[in-house]
């Protein structure tokens, strides 16, 4: 949120990528956010939490709250649930839910919902993609053979539940 005019920001990308080969490969970059901690490093340079790839199954990154992500190192888990049978989506909502359940309580409504953002995004090495966020309106840009557009990410609420900020 701003504050004395500065406004709030952040900026991180997680891009997934599989090729004619069907080799795969994957990458996070951030600004961080403002307001960090002088020495914060947030979950986008931790390999397994922003960013995991594995060449036999896929890739999987986030954007959003670093610290609840870190908890639950959830680009390997992504690839993880991917390993062992589930698409992108339900592994993406896997990791959601497990992102929720270690959340410390401050960050979670009184229903047991989050007050903050996180998004994830993954990719099998036979194609298969997708994007997960918390609430409902999230979306990731994909570019395969039918060309450049915008998908809606898999949710666990609706957005009318998403608690308002404070
Ligand atoms: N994930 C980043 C961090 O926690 C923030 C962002 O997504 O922009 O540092």
């Amino acid at each position: 949120y701003a504050e004395r005019g500065i406004p709030w920001t952040h900026g991180t990308i997680n891009m997934n990528a599989v090729n004619a080969a069907g080799d795969v490969s994957s990458c996070t970059t951030t600004s961080g956010i403002s307001w960090k901690v002088p020495g914060r490093v947030g979950d986008s340079p931790i390999i397994g939490a922003g960013e995991y790839t594995d060449n036999t199954v896929g890739a999987a990154g986030s954007t959003g709250r670093g610290e609840s992500n870190i908890m639950v190192c959830g680009a390997f888990l992504a690839v993880e649930y991917m390993r062992q049978g589930l698409d992108p989506q339900s592994a993406l909502i896997k990791v959601m839910e497990r992102v929720i359940e270690h959340t410390e309580p401050r960050l979670l409504d009184d229903r047991g919902r989050p007050r903050f953002d996180l998004s994830f995004y993954a990719l099998a090495k036979d194609g298969r993609y997708a994007g997960a966020t918390a609430y409902e309106g999230g979306r990731f840009a994909v570019c395969d053979e039918k060309g450049p557009r915008l998908e809606d990410s898999g949710f666990l609420f609706k957005r009318s539940e998403r608690p308002s900020r404070e």
